[in-house]
């Protein structure tokens, strides 16, 4: 069972607009992330080994979120709302709290645009607000003609390797079932696309396994792709950098010596592995002409 807790604040005001995710506010209802993906970067001695078994409800999330967005859409502050930066806004539990399709309620109420960043098949149910929230929100002066709607849907994939994700994000809806939701989101109209951050080095970012996403992606008419690569942090047990590395010895020892070189020290592939990984989303993109940015 998850904990209960109460906050003072829901939505956190962003310093600068990200120009990945066009974020101005950040809104996490949820405390820790039930998907427990081994790279993700909450982990750490804060939350334990198992994100799921530090999951915590903000029971007073939507009387506070009430409050914040009334006086933010009172000063006419209008922004993007990115629904979730630190968990995912449609984990197992929101079944039950509901607490996602609530503080779209408000959203929607006060005019907000929003961008929903997910990786499970749990958004169809929240379709009619989004719609509402598509056609009526009010957008940011510098966003009105080059976005010119109200939400965005991005997905998460690290992989489409059901049993690869089993291993690295064994929380998360299965990509399979990801993929199929995604689809319907494109059908049913919204600006909808994906985000591939991680890739895992040798194991989601081969050539093969590139082109599968790619392809996949485009034969959906996905809006976007933004790739990034792989980070991890920590020597601590709870850390991503540990957890990932005991993920590879067990699962794939024969890329332990390269995860070893590179993450021993550091927490990003080197420099001469992003350039090339630079280079060949650049060229993916044209390829597959899909845009590498939402806007
Ligand atoms: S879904 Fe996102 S927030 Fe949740 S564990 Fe995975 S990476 Fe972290």
């Amino acid at each position: 069972m998850p904990r209960e807790i109460e906050i003072k604040s829901v939505l956190n005001k962003t310093k600068q607009r990200d120009t990945w995710f066009l974020d101005d506010y950040t809104v996490n209802l949820y405390s820790s992330c039930s998907f427990n993906c081994l790279y993700c970067y909450i982990r750490g001695s804060k939350y334990g080994t198992n994100l799921e078994a530090s999951l915590s409800v903000k029971t007073n999330a939507i009387e506070v979120l009430d409050r914040q967005l009334y006086n933010r859409a009172k000063k006419e502050q209008y922004g993007i709302i990115v629904l979730s930066s630190a968990t995912d806004p449609y984990l197992q539990i929101e079944k039950k709290y509901e607490l996602t399709r609530q503080a779209l309620q408000l959203i929607a109420k006060y005019k907000f645009p929003v961008h929903v960043i997910t990786k499970s098949d749990m958004i169809a149910r929240d379709y009619d607000l989004l719609h509402h929230i598509d056609k009526n929100a009010i957008l940011p002066n510098d966003l009105k003609s080059t976005l010119g709607r109200g939400v965005i849907v991005s997905y998460s994939f690290s992989t489409l390797d059901n049993a690869t994700a089993r291993i690295f994000e064994p929380g998360a809806t299965a990509p399979s079932l990801r993929l199929q939701s995604f689809k319907n989101t494109l059908q049913e109209g919204f600006l909808s696309g994906v985000s591939l951050m991680p890739l895992l080095p040798f194991i989601s970012d081969t050539t093969a396994h590139l082109d599968l996403l790619f392809s996949t992606f485009k034969e959906c008419n996905a809006h976007y792709v933004l790739p990034a690569t792989l980070t991890l942090f920590g020597h601590e047990k709870a850390a991503s950098k540990t957890l990932m590395l005991q993920a590879i010895q067990k699962h794939y020892p024969e890329l332990l010596p390269k995860y070893q070189k590179y993450f021993q020290y550091g927490s990003e592939m080197p420099a001469y592995y992003k350039a090339a990984f630079a280079k060949k989303m650049k060229e993916l993109a044209v390829q597959y002409e899909i845009k590498s940015s939402i806007l």
